[in-house]
């Protein structure tokens, strides 16, 4: 890592929001929704669907979960009325997970059925390991009710992955699979990349070969060509499975993903809590703001 790469990633917390809005703005559609969907409209011309979040996480009251499942339930019909090809993905400590356990399957539960009768879907993304528990409970009771519109994301870093898959495979699974974000004790996750790079690819060849629907989420190229390497070899059609990437995040790749046959999904991130969210992206991947930097000095 370069000594600015270090600096910036010791330092983020200390940055002031407006610099960090300067590095971050292209890693977020904006501010309201109808930014979110003035992205997924474009990324739809050019033949990529979206998955649509706002930013919200680890709340401290139940009336914020109640907004936040509010601000989901209008997603899922602003993406019905506008025809976008776009679903929805919501965090379970945004809709209360760490405050009351029931009210916050009972949130995700009512957008899960709105999502159904719409005909769309929802993923339940993976928090830190005082959520996983509790938040594969809620994917197992919400497909069972309905099958074919929720899935949840699994993180390769974490050693029980493999054991979680075959835990989930008594009926049909739809997982995005991740390395995982979150700083996780050594006890619970690989450390070393390369150990989580051979865990993603050993997962996503037991999730293919199991049946599970996977949205194949990375920006490592030698992961990206290992996945296209698996589904080839399980001759697999391009409706089987999808890879996903985050917004703004190395558009080259995308375009050849895209290129070469395969679906792609973008997750597209709006909201006024951008700050967390953009400290998150610049401490894990300071080279952000070198590129921002770079960009705006023309180098
Ligand atoms: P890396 O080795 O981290 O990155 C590969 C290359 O991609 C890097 O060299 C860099 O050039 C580029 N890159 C990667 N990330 C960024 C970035 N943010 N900005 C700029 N360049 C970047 N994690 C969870 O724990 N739970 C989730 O629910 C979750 N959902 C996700 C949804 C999607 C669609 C994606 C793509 C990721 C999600 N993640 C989630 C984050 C994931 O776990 C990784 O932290 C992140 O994707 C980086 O891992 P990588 O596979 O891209 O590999």
């Amino acid at each position: 890592m370069s000594l600015f790469n270090q600096l910036v990633s010791r330092t983020i917390m200390h940055i002031p929001a407006p610099v960090v809005r300067f590095f971050a703005k292209g890693y977020i559609a904006g501010e309201r929704l109808e930014d979110a969907v003035r992205v997924s409209r474009e990324l739809n011309g050019r033949g990529i669907m979206t998955t649509i979040d706002v930013l919200g996480e680890f709340i401290t009251t139940l009336d914020q979960a109640e907004n936040f499942k509010r601000e989901c339930l209008g997603i899922l019909d602003t993406i019905d009325r506008e025809k976008l090809d776009a679903n929805l993905s919501l965090k379970p400590s945004q809709m209360g997970l760490l405050l009351d356990r029931e009210q916050a399957l009972a949130n995700i539960r009512e957008i899960v059925a709105r999502a159904a009768d719409l005909g769309n879907f929802v993923r339940i993304d993976m928090e830190d390991i005082s959520c996983t528990d509790a938040t594969l409970d809620f994917y197992r009771a919400l497909r069972e009710e309905f099958p074919g519109h929720v899935g949840v994301v699994l993180q390769a870093y974490l050693r029980r992955t493999p054991a979680d898959v075959a835990a989930l495979a008594d009926a049909p699974m739809n997982f995005r699979l991740c390395k995982g974000i979150y700083n996780e004790p050594r006890t619970a996750a690989w450390k070393n990349q390369e150990t989580i790079n051979r865990s993603f690819v050993h997962i996503l060849e037991k999730m293919l070969a199991a049946g599970a629907y996977v949205g194949i989420a990375t920006h490592d190229e030698k992961l990206v060509f290992e996945a296209m390497r698996l589904v080839d070899e399980q001759g697999l059609k391009p409706e089987q499975y999808e890879f996903q990437m985050l917004l703004g995040v190395d558009e080259e790749l995308r375009d050849i993903i895209v290129a070469a046959g395969h679906r792609l999904r973008v997750y597209v991130p709006y909201g006024e809590s951008w700050l967390p969210y953009s400290r998150r992206r610049l401490k894990e991947n300071p080279s952000i703001a070198e590129h921002a930097l770079r960009q705006m000095l023309n180098m």
